[in-house]
């Protein structure tokens, strides 16, 4: 986003609806608006009272979003959802981010959906439930655990972290103090086997 000049930031809201609808171009249902973000109800709702939660600033999707406003937008959320519960007498709310256009995401505008729901509506937000052998669940653990561990570091005490199914086929040789400390991959490690993010990808891809 940095790298964009004034002027191709103005263009880029010219073309953006939501955008649009910040700047006060477009009409919009708006529910809720401070300086920094803006609520408007869905014009095809899943319910009705379905809220849409947009920053007022053009950000595309989740990662270009700073964390602070991330986590602005999360209160709001919140807020806004204790008004459907408490005040509109939903009985719950469904809560989601399109991330990404394989998530189904149709506008080029971040947002959080905001849903009341209401026992046995038929607001069709159930996900589906695919099964996975018990294999292939240990497998997608490991290789989602170790993704988020490279990035996050590590959160979870070692005896609930998934069985590490490359120790289990070949034992340890490696001596103490052979390893460098600080690094957590050897290429030794890498050229082993293939990464187990490979096989979360596959299921992911169906390939
Ligand atoms: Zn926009």
């Amino acid at each position: 986003m940095e790298e964009l000049t004034p002027e191709q930031q103005a263009q880029m809201r010219q073309q953006c609806i939501f955008c649009q609808i910040a700047d006060g171009k477009v009409a919009a249902k708006k529910v809720y608006e401070d300086d920094k973000v803006l609520a408007v109800l869905d014009i095809n709702p899943a319910n009705p009272g379905h809220i849409l939660l947009l920053p007022k600033e053009h950000i595309a999707i989740m990662p270009q979003m700073d964390d602070e406003l991330i986590g602005y937008m999360g209160i709001v959320s919140k807020q806004l959802s204790q008004v459907l519960l408490r005040t509109l007498q939903a009985q719950g709310t469904t809560i989601f981010v399109a991330n990404g256009v394989a998530a189904g995401q149709r506008a080029p505008h971040f947002m959080i959906h905001i849903i009341p729901r209401m026992e046995g509506d038929d607001a069709g937000l159930k996900p589906l439930e695919k099964k996975y052998s018990e294999e292939q669940i240990l497998q997608i653990h490991q290789g989602v655990y170790e993704a988020i561990k490279r990035v996050l570091g590590d959160a979870i005490p070692p005896e609930k972290q998934p069985i590490n199914l490359d120790q289990k086929e070949t034992p340890k040789e490696e001596k103490p103090g052979t390893k460098e400390p600080g690094k957590k991959e050897t290429p030794k490690e890498s050229k082993k086997k293939a990464s187990p993010l490979d096989d979360v990808s596959k299921f992911l891809t169906g390939q």
